[in-house]
């Protein structure tokens, strides 16, 4: 049995102390903050509830593997999942509205013919078709295994080149794909609105970013009843049962060293707590930069400042039932001086004082450095979210903003880290699980294979398998 120690209580953390517990070892969390699940956070008033990280869950199957590993009882017996259908409208700026089905290929192309016109639906599937060619080619190494020790050959773009007359030309940018494959205005801003959900702006996004509509278009988009934070609940709960420990308000301040590998943690305050291993779920720049963890790889993470993006959510606490004909998402893109904003409208008794109340939240992606006065960008998105709920500004009770200061304060970074992608040389590949440190660990977001619950819940997976399993564990499916 080893002594573990877990830094930080985010999603991608708890997964893996709970593996970790599971398979005999002592595991102690600590974490900076007051409560588990970082970014999986809530914000309650009045009878109101809203999600202020995701609120929408991708490849649930992360987090059925989670629970099957470490308990009797499975993911749905601790949280109820339901599909979203349709899993998005799509409000264009001219106006045009499409209804995508969840998880329907054939629904899909059926929707975007009707809707932007014959032969439309056709380009979409057909650019699925090579975006699932750049998903098989980079899935395992991507998502469900260490990332390799040579990570080169994920630096070249996988999303498959096209004929243009003799030659095949390469895409390398999301953007590219747009102007030469779906040449439809709208096409293209649906192909941008998935790569700006995640954080990534389409102009300089990787081909590869294809594989984030692919993913979700072919798996589907969940719910889960009470908000996502539930799920932070139920991974909290299975840790709790497998007798990990959680010491809350207690920032680590240093990785301790002792003889060339990682010995313990120096906590606020001056107390330390000796480990055999230590896995960090906070966010890795941070860490750096912070002089928690000071070897000379710090010089790696500069680029982070440059390309990463946060969010803006506004809170929306509205009088008036919700209409019966009201979608969950819907994405309303963006127009003149509206931004691009994600309306999330769950029909959830769990979130709302009464029938005759609405919680709605409304989500931006925004540069990590986007600062300024956060109301204006806010009334912005409030009438943008118009196009998703009618009658907004006379049902609106009151607004709360949150603003890229306000995940600082959940997570300890500003910026919310995207998936790994393949391409763009490298540079959206994150630290790999396996330190530079022996006995230290990179788990969560900032790590392989990136960030959204779905990577973050497997980077979890795969640390617990380098330490429980050693130098031939391969992958956690
Ligand atoms: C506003 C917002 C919207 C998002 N939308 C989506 C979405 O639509 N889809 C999606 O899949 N994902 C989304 N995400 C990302 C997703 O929430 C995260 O990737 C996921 O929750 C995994 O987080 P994590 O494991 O990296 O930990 P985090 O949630 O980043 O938590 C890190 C934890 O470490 C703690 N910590 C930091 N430093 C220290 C320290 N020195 N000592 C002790 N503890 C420390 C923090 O307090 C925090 O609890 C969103 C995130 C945000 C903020």
């Amino acid at each position: 049995m080893a002594r573990i120690v877990v830094i930080g209580a985010g999603l991608g953390a708890m997964a893996a102390a709970a593996r970790l517990a599971v398979a005999g070892h002592r595991v102690t969390v600590y974490e900076r903050g007051a409560t588990y699940g970082g970014a999986v956070g809530r914000f309650e008033r009045d009878g109101f509830a809203f999600d202020t990280g995701p609120g929408l869950l991708h490849l649930p199957a992360v987090y059925r593997d989670l629970f099957v590993k470490t308990g009797k009882e499975s993911l749905e017996e601790c949280v109820t999942l339901t599909q979203v259908d349709p899993a998005s409208r799509h409000v264009f700026a001219d106006g045009t509205r499409v209804d995508l089905p969840n998880a329907s290929r054939a629904g899909t192309v059926a929707a975007l013919d009707a809707a932007l016109g014959a032969g439309a639906g056709e380009r979409w599937g057909d650019f699925l078709v090579r975006a699932r060619e750049a998903w098989d080619r980079t899935r395992r190494p991507l998502l469900e295994e260490p990332q390799p020790a040579d990570p080169a050959p994920l630096a070249r773009e996988p999303y498959p080149a096209l004929k243009a007359g003799l030659l095949r030309r390469p895409t390398t940018t999301l953007a590219q794909i747009g102007a030469r494959e779906l040449r439809e205005p709208r096409l293209a801003a649906l192909l941008d609105a998935y790569a700006w959900s995640y954080g990534f702006d389409p102009a300089t996004a990787p081909a590869s970013a294809a594989v984030l509509p692919y993913m979700e278009q072919t798996f589907g988009s969940w719910y889960v009843a009470g908000g996502l934070r539930a799920l932070a609940d139920a991974v909290y709960e299975r840790c709790r049962k497998r007798r990990v420990e959680f010491v809350f308000e207690a920032p680590v301040e240093e990785v301790l060293e002792k003889d060339g590998r990682a010995a313990g943690v120096g906590l606020a305050g001056g107390e330390t707590v000796e480990a055999d291993h230590v896995v960090s779920g906070a966010p890795v720049p941070v860490l750096y930069s912070d002089q928690v963890i000071g070897w000379e790889r710090q010089d790696d993470w500069p680029r982070h400042q440059e390309i990463g993006t946060s969010r803006v959510t506004v809170c929306l606490a509205l009088r008036g039932p919700r209409e019966a004909t009201a979608v969950h998402r819907t994405v309303v893109h963006a127009a003149g001086e509206r931004p691009t904003v994600t309306v999330l409208r769950p029909d959830d008794p769990a979130v709302r004082p009464d029938a005759d109340h609405e919680s709605v939240t409304v989500t931006a992606t925004v540069a990590t450095s986007a600062g300024g006065d956060g109301e204006s960008f806010a009334d912005r998105m409030v009438a943008a979210a118009g196009q998703a709920v009618p009658g907004l500004r006379e049902r609106l009770l009151w607004r709360h903003v949150r603003t890229p200061e306000d995940v600082r304060r959940d997570t300890g970074s500003a910026e919310v880290p995207g998936p790994a992608l393949a391409g763009a040389r490298g540079l959206l590949l994150p630290a790999a699980n396996r330190s530079p440190l022996p006995g230290l660990w990179f788990a969560g977001g900032w790590s392989h294979p990136g960030g959204g619950l779905a990577h973050a819940g497997m980077s979890g997976a795969l640390v617990a398998g380098l330490i429980v399993e050693g130098d031939g564990f391969r992958g956690s499916q």
